[in-house]
């Protein structure tokens, strides 16, 4: 087995508003459950990490913050293109727990994204952009790097959302990125094969299967 002891595991955005039933679900969202509580279990990383959607009321992000627009409308945002979200993952609600089918003792980090109220944050690392143009880094690549890790493995949800956002900016960063494809689940799946090609551009490798 490939010795995984500066490789961390980042679980992106694994709540149950991305599940099926949930506020913002993720068509089968749930089968990543089990396969990734085991990789969590398996005690091979060198530290596990997590991702929380994390945002206050009448975030910038939700169809309902802009009158007339309707969710997955797209619209500019200081710029950028901002896709509008159904109310999701409002901070302290059962939605944006972590799921509590996971072991969340295993991990040894939690980063909280999206809690700037005119700020979305798709990725671990960097918000998306704000009014001044910049992506404000959240710590997670320092934190990784003083804890000795070079590489990252990602799963979680949704691929061509945050899962992508995460793995593109970890590349950037100089880790070795490597995303467990049968271990996410897309927004979108008419959009896997762009996403994966964008990926492998970058940098990211694609790991086919439910073992690093
Ligand atoms: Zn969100």
């Amino acid at each position: 087995m490939a010795d995984l002891s500066t490789t961390a595991l980042i679980l992106v955005d694994i709540q149950p508003d991305f599940m099926p039933g949930g506020a913002l679900a993720v068509a089968r969202g749930d089968d990543i459950l089990g396969p990734v509580r085991a990789l969590m279990e398996s005690g091979r990383f060198g530290v596990c990490v997590a991702t929380q959607d994390w945002h206050p009321p009448g975030h910038i992000s939700f169809a309902s913050s802009h009158s007339g627009r309707q969710p997955l409308e797209r619209i500019d945002l200081y710029g950028h293109e901002q896709t509008l979200w159904p109310d999701h993952c409002v901070q302290d609600t059962p939605g944006a727990a972590l799921h509590g089918d996971l072991p969340w003792a295993r991990v040894a980090a939690i980063i909280r994204k999206g809690m700037d109220p005119a700020v979305d944050s798709y990725s671990g690392f960097r918000n998306n952009w704000n009014i001044a143009g910049e992506r404000p880094p959240t710590g997670l690549a320092g934190y990784l790097g003083e804890r000795g890790m070079d590489t990252v493995c990602l799963c979680g949800l949704a691929r061509d959302v945050c899962v992508r956002f995460t793995a593109l900016d970890a590349a950037a960063a100089g880790f070795r990125t490597r995303l467990m494809w049968e271990l996410t689940r897309p927004v979108d799946p008419a959009a896997d094969a762009t996403v994966e090609a964008e990926l492998r551009d970058r940098g990211v490798e694609i790991i086919y299967g439910e073992q690093p």
